[in-house]
């Protein structure tokens, strides 16, 4: 009996070994990723297609360039319906979706192998919308799945509020925790504020988009708490400094979350 839980032991220990090397194996190759110079071409395409950029200090800027190499090493992109993957458009997506990590402690997406890219919006009759295309999925433990001209156009304008990269990865950050449920993973003792304020907004854009109201936010955030997490996103990069003035306890959360504050980037 006592023999058998030596073997136990020692099993575990080899398993629990071999899963520490690989996990430091990892983590030195990221860094060593993440301290490469950016091709010349590569920052062209950042500076073409992702207008954020030029807003980001330049610490944040450097790490943002530190996180696509990660991100364009680590990630699997796949053409359809004829595209053909080139390293812009490697670039230009990782660069958008590196945007949330930015200041934070981060695992790059740990669920996420593969970025399904189309030439423009794509019919998926799984998840067929009113207009009978989509820009944009995120699926649970699966693909992103993007259009390129979405994509790029998207990135090239840094203050509409609309971006549907930010809005696919804010999914992923959601459903880290194995749910689409508009909570990504808090610290534990904000979690009541979080639901507190989360809820709220969220009420008061479902009855805004019912009665057709003004909203700062686009209607879309009302379909269901995960949307609203990732519609919020797109609006806290892009447009700041007024979600800062019209949802200040919102902003707040995520800046919280977030680990950056977009409205003190500088801005035209
Ligand atoms: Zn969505």
């Amino acid at each position: 009996m006592s023999t058998f839980y030596l073997y136990v032991a020692l099993i575990l220990v080899t398993v629990f070994g071999i899963y520490r090397y690989h996990k430091s194996r990892k983590a030195k190759k990221r860094q060593l990723l993440f301290t490469l110079d950016t091709p010349k071409e590569w920052l062209n395409y950042i500076e073409k297609n992702v207008a954020i950029y030029h807003f980001l200090p330049k610490d944040l800027q450097r790490e943002l360039l530190g996180h696509v190499h990660v991100f364009v090493a680590e990630k699997y992109f796949t053409g359809h319906a004829g595209l053909e993957i080139t390293d812009e458009i490697r670039v230009t997506i990782a660069a958008q979706a590196c945007l949330l990590l930015l200041n934070r402690n981060t695992n790059y997406f740990p669920h996420l192998k593969t970025i399904r890219v189309y030439p423009g919006g794509f019919k998926n009759p799984k998840h067929e919308d009113k207009l009978g295309h989509h820009l944009g999925e995120s699926w649970l433990r699966g693909p992103v799945v993007l259009s390129w001209n979405d994509a790029i156009e998207g990135g090239q304008d840094a203050e509409d509020g609309r971006n549907v990269v930010i809005h696919e990865f804010a999914h992923q950050l959601d459903q880290l925790d194995g749910a689409a449920d508009g909570r990504p993973l808090i610290n534990h003792a904000h979690l009541k504020t979080w639901s507190k304020v989360m809820s709220k907004e969220f009420k008061s854009l479902r009855v805004k988009a019912k009665l057709r109201n003004h909203a700062f936010f686009d209607y879309y955030g009302a379909t269901n708490p995960a949307e609203f997490f990732a519609v919020i996103s797109e609006h806290f990069y892009e447009q700041p400094k007024t979600f800062r003035e019209k949802h200040p306890d919102l902003y707040e959360l995520l800046v919280d979350y977030y680990k950056v504050d977009p409205a003190t980037w500088l801005r035209n």
